[in-house]
């Protein structure tokens, strides 16, 4: 791997250094395409390495393309039946490196990421690919069947453009919108990019309330009219966050409710009624905390979201149906989200209805390819995400 001002022609040029942008060169170069990859960071890889709490998980085995958000739910299905999970962990059988399944089906790696990234790296160097760091992307023009990409290390040209330059989460980490100024350029449209997997952020009394339990989590199920998911819910200095939250989060828009179920999977009018009959001189909160956390519990108390009883002798069976009611259904109406600071992935990006669901290229540029999380297909939580940047990657390089 090298670098230099050359002039350089090569038949596929990657712009991103990414999961999706590494393995589309490594593919592209086995089947005896000449590559090369550029990025604007001094390494490649970055959300890789840090991804998982730098354990990587690359992929879940319960993938399929209900586990996708796009305009276009159908679009995902045709990268990802011909490129699987058990694809991507035979790589990985075949390169020696073990991995574990942490919980629903999350793949994750036994070491660091780093194993991953090297993988990639010396997969695209054994199939002849050049890595270009510390370069950025001037001008990208189309003139008859050539791309030029002039960078700052010099101009390339080439028949096949793979823009695999990701989202807009993270900026610390290099994230920039230039796959989307790209797709526009060619007259692309773009699903307006939000946030996704992000934590919710709270004004006024609930971002005190919630600040005042930050570290708190529960299991609970966080659901609206779109989707629902049982998970952890975690409480934070500005909101709320954790598997749950996150995962919801995708399927959120600004202004609406998410209603969360503090008691989801569980008979809590059964389970109540038992610790009446069996304590009846005990309190409410008492009996609470043998469901939720002792300071959510009071917390609920504080907020007047309790009955004010005494004891669990002057409870009503039907005081406690409707509070079982409340905490099952319980209303949360987020102010806002983290935003692109820390969310994991964009939602939106690059509309699939002018790109092709075999090889990921354009319909009104040929040899123009959008690949990985600048694409209007964004993933689960769990694995989703990269198996989606592996897939089209694979898509690419074969089409
Ligand atoms: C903290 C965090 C943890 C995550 N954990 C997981 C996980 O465990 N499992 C999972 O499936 N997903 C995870 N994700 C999501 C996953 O990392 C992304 O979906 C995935 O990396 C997308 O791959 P990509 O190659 O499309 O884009 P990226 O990995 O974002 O790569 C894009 C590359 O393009 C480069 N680039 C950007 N703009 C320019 C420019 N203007 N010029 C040149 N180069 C440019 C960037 O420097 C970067 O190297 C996580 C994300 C974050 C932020």
């Amino acid at each position: 791997m090298s670098s230099g001002n050359l002039h350089r022609n090569v038949d596929a040029l990657v712009i991103g250094a990414g999961a999706a942008g590494l393995f589309f060169a490594a593919r592209a170069g086995e089947r005896g395409l000449s590559t090369c990859v550029i990025d604007h960071a001094a390494k490649p890889a970055e959300k890789v390495r840090i991804s998982g709490g730098g354990r990587c998980n690359f992929t879940n085995i319960h993938t399929s393309p209900e586990n996708f958000i796009s305009e276009n739910p159908h679009f995902a299905k045709s990268a990802l039946a011909r490129f699987t999970p058990w694809d991507f962990i035979d790589r990985l059988d075949r390169r020696g490196i073990t991995w574990h399944e942490k919980t629903l089906g999350q793949l994750f790696c036994d070491g660091r990421s780093a194993a991953i990234i090297d993988m990639l790296l010396d997969d695209v160097r054994a199939a002849g690919g050049e890595l270009r760091l510390n370069t950025s992307v001037q001008t990208v023009e189309k003139t008859g069947g050539v791309f030029r990409v002039e960078t700052t290390s010099g101009a390339i040209d080439c028949r096949r453009l793979i823009v695999a330059s990701g989202g807009l989460s993270i900026p610390k980490m290099g994230a920039t919108g230039l796959a989307y100024d790209i797709a526009r350029q060619f007259g692309h449209s773009v699903i307006t990019p939000r946030p996704a997997l992000v934590p919710f952020t709270f004004e006024g009394r609930a971002k005190e309330d919630f600040a005042s339990i930050s570290g708190v989590a529960c299991p609970v199920s966080a659901r609206n009219e779109r989707a629902g998911f049982d998970e952890a819910m975690l409480f934070t200095h500005r909101g709320l966050s954790g598997p749950a939250i996150l995962q919801i989060s995708s399927y959120w828009r600004e202004g609406e409710d998410v209603r969360v179920d503090m008691l989801a999977g569980r008979d809590a009018v059964a389970e109540l009624t038992a610790f009446k009959a069996a304590h009846p001189m005990k309190a409410l909160t008492t009996a609470l905390e043998t469901l939720l956390p002792a300071r959510l519990v009071s917390l609920l108390a504080a907020r007047g979201e309790l009955p004010e009883v005494a004891r669990m002798a002057d409870i009503s069976h039907a005081a406690i149906a409707a509070l079982v009611t409340h905490l099952s259904d319980w209303p949360v109406r987020p102010s806002g989200t983290e935003g692109w600071r820390t969310a994991e992935v964009t939602a939106g990006g690059i509309d699939t209805g002018e790109l092709s669901s075999k090889t990921m290229e354009s319909r009104l540029v040929p040899g123009l390819y959008f690949i990985g999380e600048c694409v209007d297909v964004t993933g689960w939580l769990g694995g989703y995400n990269f198996q989606w940047a592996w897939a089209s990657a694979h898509a690419a390089a074969n089409g």
